[in-house]
């Protein structure tokens, strides 16, 4: 089943497009990441599921039905953004039923329902408290427990984690993620941190101007990035990118063994091994405590590898190095991978 479609979906504002002619395929169950520099439109598609932005051409579904004209209160999807938009002279239980309580839901229902939700997110030792008493992670709960309580098939999250702390943030992502899991969620989340669509992803949409770039699982992604934008997007340390002349890395007598049409080869820092032909001059090492990644000159460019840190790589001695042939990228003058 897919919980999203778009089919040829444009957004432009006059002569700003957010999205260029897009065609898209969420599944349900999923845990969907929109991944991607701040301005490529991951929130304007979001915005668009949503309903909160018309679409200027194209279709959208939702479960299989065209909501494309469908307003957002109809769509059967609920949002959590950065901001928890808490009302802070309300509990946090009337935080969670605000909204049915607007929709007229009957009384017994919502505290069955409310009662469950607490639960689901150990709210229930808070539910008396007003916002302005809970830490930054729990106000971010009560906002989860608001999107749950409504019992749509979809959630959007817009960067709901960016406001915590980096120790919080960390937590909150598996806790999150395990509640997508336990619960069967269909999740579209935004954001612009590349560790967090990996480490939270089941698909991982990456989106640059207003285009989709590559979907693919994190697995995919990280070892077989579609373009070179996806090489260098992914991965905390980024991929050397090394111009080729020839069947050599341009500007030194490295051969390699390019296919036909490849103008550029890929190789992770991890990649590269303390061990090998190729003999080059070290510039500088940076030590970040677990790795020491070394930048090595090969002609007027740079390969940095990264070794563990637990050794003392100085400035202007020799390094020999080398890789195994099957962990090069390939990518021809459009960027595209061979
Ligand atoms: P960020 O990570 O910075 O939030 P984003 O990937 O979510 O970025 P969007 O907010 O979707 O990006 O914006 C995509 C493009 O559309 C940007 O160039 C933005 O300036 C433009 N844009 C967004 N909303 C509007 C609007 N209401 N009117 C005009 N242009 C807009």
């Amino acid at each position: 089943m897919t919980a999203v479609t778009f089919v040829q979906v444009t957004k432009d504002w006059g002569s700003t497009i957010a999205l260029h002619p897009t065609d898209l395929h969420l599944q349900a169950g999923q845990f969907s990441v929109l991944l991607g520099p701040s301005g490529c439109g991951k929130t304007t598609t979001l915005r668009l599921i949503a309903g909160l932005e018309t679409p200027s051409a194209g279709q959208i579904s939702i479960f299989g039905s065209d909501v494309t004209t469908t307003p957002p209160a109809l769509r059967g999807v609920s949002m959590v953004f950065q901001n928890y938009a808490l009302f802070p002279h309300l509990s946090v239980a009337e935080n969670i039923v605000f909204g049915l309580r607007v929709r007229r839901v009957a009384a017994s229902e919502i505290a069955e329902r409310l009662k469950k939700t607490l639960d689901q997110l150990s709210l229930a030792p808070y539910q008396d408290r007003k916002p302005g008493q809970l830490s930054g992670g729990q106000q971010q709960r009560v906002a989860l427990a608001r999107a749950l309580v409504a019992d749509s098939r979809l959630c959007l999250m817009d960067e709901p984690l960016s406001n915590l702390d980096a120790q919080l943030r960390l937590e909150m992502r598996h806790e999150l993620r395990a509640l997508q899991i336990k619960l069967g969620l269909s999740v579209v989340y935004v954001t612009h941190d590349q560790t967090e669509a990996m480490s939270m992803a089941d698909r991982v949409v990456l989106l640059k101007d207003g285009r989709v770039e590559q979907v693919a699982t994190p697995f995919e992604l990280y070892q077989a990035p579609g373009t070179l934008f996806a090489a260098q997007f992914i991965g905390t340390s980024r991929m050397n990118i090394l111009k080729l002349e020839g069947a050599r890395i341009a500007g030194t007598a490295i051969r390699l063994e390019p296919p036909a049409g490849a103008s550029c080869v890929g190789i992770r820092p991890e990649d590269v091994v303390l061990d090998g032909p190729y003999v080059l001059p070290v510039s500088h090492s940076e030590f970040t405590g677990a790795d020491l990644l070394v930048h090595v000159r090969a002609g007027d460019q740079t390969i940095v590898l990264r070794a563990q840190g637990k050794q003392v790589v100085n400035a202007h001695t020799q390094l020999a190095l080398g890789w195994d042939a099957r962990h090069l990228h390939w990518f021809d003058h459009k960027g595209l991978r061979i």
